[in-house]
């Protein structure tokens, strides 16, 4: 059957899932904000409880599994944020916390790879962040994780090592808002759909990767990656 499509369509970006030889289709790649109250002192903002906030990245910028990339353009401050990622599985809008839990197919381990540099023009110029965030690569991410307990979860240890060394480490139940509220306030902004991923917020700690450095980064119950740039 000939192509519906006047130009190549590209594959739909897909990530494995443990325990299954099925995977799991990307559709879009939704970030929170200063989501653990260290990180956001580190960024100098008061972390109170403010609505969360949000951002994306292409579906496309996930990297299934990690491994070697390239080091990006257009910076000199490339930083590693890891962060709990969780996996879409069914539609919904205006949620409340509760309804949110019931829209959740399983969880990861990501990170939100981010231009400092660039971030850092975009606010100081009130531009969106983009270029920062949005990225090709950007957003590495370990095989998904169903069937997890919500309160072992919260009692779950993120971390990020680089060559050996911890850099970041924080339990998922530190996040100023959770999982489910998280949820709950992005489907008042826009309809979740099957496939969508919410990162939800990096904990401190974050900081510069230089090329032909091992990054590792682990969620206790959910996953692991492992990623490095290219000398
Ligand atoms: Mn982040």
């Amino acid at each position: 059957m000939p192509s519906p499509y006047a130009i190549p369509a590209q594959p739909v970006p897909a990530i494995p899932i443990v325990g299954s030889s099925k995977l799991f289709p990307v559709r879009r790649i939704w970030c929170v904000g200063r989501n653990y109250a260290e990180h956001a002192r580190e960024m100098g903002s008061d972390p109170t409880r403010e609505p969360p906030f949000f951002f994306a990245k292409p579906g496309d910028a996930v990297v299934p599994l990690g491994g070697t990339l390239t080091y990006p353009p257009t910076t000199q401050d490339l930083h590693h944020e890891v962060e709990l990622a969780v996996a879409i599985g069914k539609a919904g809008r205006n949620l409340s916390p509760q309804e949110a839990t019931g829209l959740v197919f399983g969880y990861a381990v990501a990170l939100d790879m981010t231009r400092r540099d660039l971030q850092a023009e975009a606010k100081r110029t009130a531009r969106p962040w983009d270029i920062a965030k949005g990225f090709d690569q950007s957003c590495p991410i370990s095989a998904i994780t169903t069937d997890v307990d919500r309160e072992i979860l919260a009692s779950a240890r993120i971390s990020l090592s680089v060559n050996g060394v911890e850099r970041q480490t924080a339990l998922i139940g530190d996040m100023i808002w959770s999982v489910e509220e998280c949820l709950a306030a992005l489907s008042q902004l826009v309809e979740l759909l099957p496939g969508d991923l919410l990162l939800t917020g990096t904990p401190a700690g974050v900081g510069p990767v230089i090329a032909g450095e091992q990054l590792h980064a682990v969620c206790e119950g959910i996953g692991e990656l492992r990623i490095e740039y290219q000398a």
